[in-house]
């Protein structure tokens, strides 16, 4: 085989990594990837280095012959002299306003707990002033405005016949009153306009008595628990309003909730800056009976709770961790819903949709205030310049444009990336509280982050069988 390491092939948009000790070659268009042997992974690199220079010396670490052949091997892949644009680009939509599809109805911005990452409501002296927080003193949504909210969506959600209401806080439950009202209401329009509304709150589990389970379970809502981890985690960040530690009044109600829906219980994590154990906190959640588990880190308007950069690099190495015990669940049929990376083993495993958003907030996705206004997501509530219009007044088209627009091919952070249709954009709550506005997005921890977790999930399935992929992809249990 001739080679001539003058002329070098121009490579097409790929992007190649090491992870959980395997080299992975990840074509960007296609969306398809490759476990590929170190010296694939290498001349990659030198073909993708600016510097021709690199390429050349390939010839001074490899045989002639392996380089030929490994330069075969990627043109047989399509991955040189390919034709640009890639077609992932030249393919994206045209950005049009959604129809609504859920609502987060703000039901309360009163709490019990006192979580130190909390970005919301606190009556401790000075927070009321400070200029994103939502919440004021504790008070409920007012029950016309819920009402009015259930209206809305049900008349905004155009040709959409599933949709979803979500009752958010604060602790939701403190308006338990409030949410069996709403729901009422809600089965009671359902019937009338031919629509169905999947009912769902997040909640941190300390107000789930039996009289609050049997009523979620009786009326199908979906239930999140907010949890942190075994007691000595959950306590040094959640304290109650009296600085007690929160774990001791969550346990009795989150058991009655599993016990009433075993596996089906989702737990979300919030990791915050202090020492931090991910694996043992999967565990120790999934021994509770948690059906899945996702991680979230403190990030932005979490002020001292918020991650530094060496603890971003340890939560990394932690859901590697994660990702070889995935692994060895699946040999073990043992599986669990590791969130975080199960989605993207679905998501990479087979390619069904190419995101060019990273959620709905702001199209499709809507938070009612509790007077009356819309914002993007319940993050943004509160935040003048990201008001969508209101109840009396409609949505309003220009600001909610700029979400719509904003998609990866367009935003200029993201055209580039590589993960970009995997990840949609990254959270744009994220975006504001790094860089102040919603066109650049946080590189220091949610690109990174993000990046890392569709690396992990590619290198599980490079692990897996086929069929093991399948499992894991489409029925994590424990
Ligand atoms: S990882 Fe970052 S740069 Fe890449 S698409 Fe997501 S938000 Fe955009
Ligand atoms: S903007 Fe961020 S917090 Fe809001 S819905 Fe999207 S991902 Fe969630």
């Amino acid at each position: 085989m001739s080679l001539d390491l003058a002329a070098r092939p121009q490579l097409a948009e790929v992007h190649a990594f090491e992870r959980l000790g395997r080299h992975v070659l990840f074509d960007v268009a296609s969306m398809t990837f490759y476990e590929v042997s170190p010296i694939v992974h290498h001349v990659v690199e030198a073909l993708a280095a600016p510097d021709a220079r690199a390429f050349r010396e390939l010839a001074g670490r490899y045989r002639r012959r392996d380089l030929a052949a490994v330069l075969a091997e990627l043109r047989q892949a399509g991955v040189l002299d390919r034709p640009s644009p890639s077609p992932a680009r030249a393919a994206a939509p045209r950005p049009r306003p959604a129809q609504i599809r859920t609502l987060e109805l703000m039901v309360t911005h009163g709490c019990n707990l006192r979580c130190r990452y909390c970005y919301g409501a606190d009556p401790r002296p000075g927070w009321e002033s400070a200029p994103h927080l939502f919440g004021s003193r504790a008070s409920a949504m007012p029950w016309e405005v819920a009402k009015l909210g259930v209206d809305f969506l049900l008349g905004a959600s155009g040709s959409h016949r599933n949709l979803g209401l979500v009752f958010f806080g604060g602790e939701p439950l403190l308006e338990l009153p409030l949410i069996r009202r709403v729901t009422a209401y809600v089965r009671d329009r359902e019937a009338a306009s031919g629509k169905r509304v999947q009912l769902s709150l997040s909640t941190n589990g300390t107000l789930l008595d039996a009289a609050a389970v049997d009523f979620l379970v009786a009326n199908r809502i979906g239930c999140q628990v907010s949890i942190d981890g075994p007691a000595p985690v959950q306590d040094a960040n959640r304290a109650t309003a009296d600085g007690r530690g929160s774990y001791a009044a969550l346990l009795p109600g989150v058991r009655r909730l599993i016990a009433a829906r075993p596996g089906r219980v989702p737990a979300r994590v919030t990791v915050a800056s202090g020492p931090v154990d991910v694996p043992a906190i999967v565990d120790h959640l999934l021994g509770l009976g948690f059906g899945s588990v996702h991680v979230e880190p403190a990030l932005g308007g979490c002020g001292a709770a918020r991650l530094s950069d060496d603890e971003i690099v340890a939560l990394e190495r932690q859901t590697e961790a994660v990702a070889e015990k995935l692994v060895g669940s699946v040999l073990s049929d043992r599986i669990f819903d590791f969130t975080n990376l199960v989605r993207f083993v679905r998501a990479t495993r087979v390619v069904e949709e190419r995101l060019h958003h990273h959620c709905g907030a702001g199209r499709g996705y809507l938070a009612l205030a509790r007077d009356g206004s819309f914002y993007p997501c319940h993050r943004f509530v509160g935040m003048a310049e990201y008001r969508l219009g209101d109840l009396a007044h409609g949505l309003a088209a220009a600001p909610r444009r700029r979400f719509t627009e904003l998609t990866v091919g367009a935003r200029p952070g993201c055209s580039a990336c590589w993960a970009r249709h995997l990840c949609g954009g990254g959270c744009w709550k994220h975006a504001v509280d790094a860089h102040g506005g919603l066109e650049r997005p946080d590189e220091r921890a949610s690109c990174r982050l993000i990046r890392h977790q569709i690396e992990c999930a590619m290198s599980i399935n490079a692990a897996l069988a086929v069929d093991d992929q399948a499992i894991l992809g489409s029925a994590a249990r424990t």
